[in-house]
C-alpha cells in the first residue's frame, strides 16, 4: 500500500464512517445466518443509512444478489431515481466488476468497502475499475474495518469446509 493511500485513510476514518460500516457487518452477520456467504452493505444519503442488504445469492439464485448491488438497488427505489450522486456505498468487501459499474453507472459519490477480495475484487484486487477514465470518478476508501469483514468470512469457510 502506498503510504498516500494510508494517509487518505486514516483522515477519512471518522467515527461516522465506522458507524456505517459496523450497519454493514451487522448486515454481513445475517448473511451468515442465512448461509450466503457474509458480505454486506448499506447505503447512506444525506447521513442517513436509507438501505441495507446483504448477500443473497444462494437463496434468489440471482447473480446479481450481491450485498452492495442489493442496497443500491433499494436505495435507487427509496430515492426515486436511478441517480445516486450523492450517496456512499459501505460494504464490507471489495465489490466485484459488476457491482463496481454498477457503482459507476448509478453515480455513487464515495466508496468505502472493508477487507480485499484477491480473487474476484475489481476495486484493487484483479483490477481497479474504479481507477479507469469513465464518465463518473467515485472516491474510494479500503481497509475499512477489514479485520471485522474478513474474520467473518474467514470463519464461515471453515464451517463450510468442516461440514
Ligand atoms: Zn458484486
Amino acid at each position: 500500500m502506498s503510504q498516500d493511500l494510508d494517509i487518505t485513510m486514516k483522515s477519512q476514518e471518522s467515527p461516522k464512517n465506522y458507524k456505517y460500516m459496523k450497519a454493514a457487518l451487522k448486515e454481513a452477520r445475517k448473511a451468515e445466518l442465512e448461509n450466503e456467504v457474509p458480505v454486506g452493505a448499506v447505503v447512506v444519503y444525506q447521513d442517513k443509512i436509507i438501505a441495507r442488504a446483504y448477500n443473497k445469492r444462494e437463496q434468489m439464485q440471482s447473480f446479481h444478489a450481491h450485498a452492495e448491488f442489493l442496497a443500491m438497488m433499494k436505495a435507487a427505489k427509496k430515492i426515486g431515481s436511478w441517480r445516486l450522486e450523492d450517496c456512499d456505498v459501505y460494504v464490507t468487501m471489495e465489490p466485484c466488476q459488476m457491482c463496481a459499474g454498477a457503482m459507476i453507472q448509478s453515480r455513487i459519490k464515495n466508496l468505502y468497502y472493508g477487507t480485499k477480495d484477491p480473487k474476484a475484487g475489481a476495486v484493487g484486487s484483479v483490477l481497479n475499475l474504479l481507477e479507469t477514465p469513465f464518465n463518473h470518478h467515485i472516491h474510494v476508501v479500503s481497509g475499512l474495518m477489514a479485520e471485522e469483514s474478513q474474520d467473518l468470512l474467514k470463519s464461515f469457510f471453515k464451517k463450510l469446509r468442516e461440514k
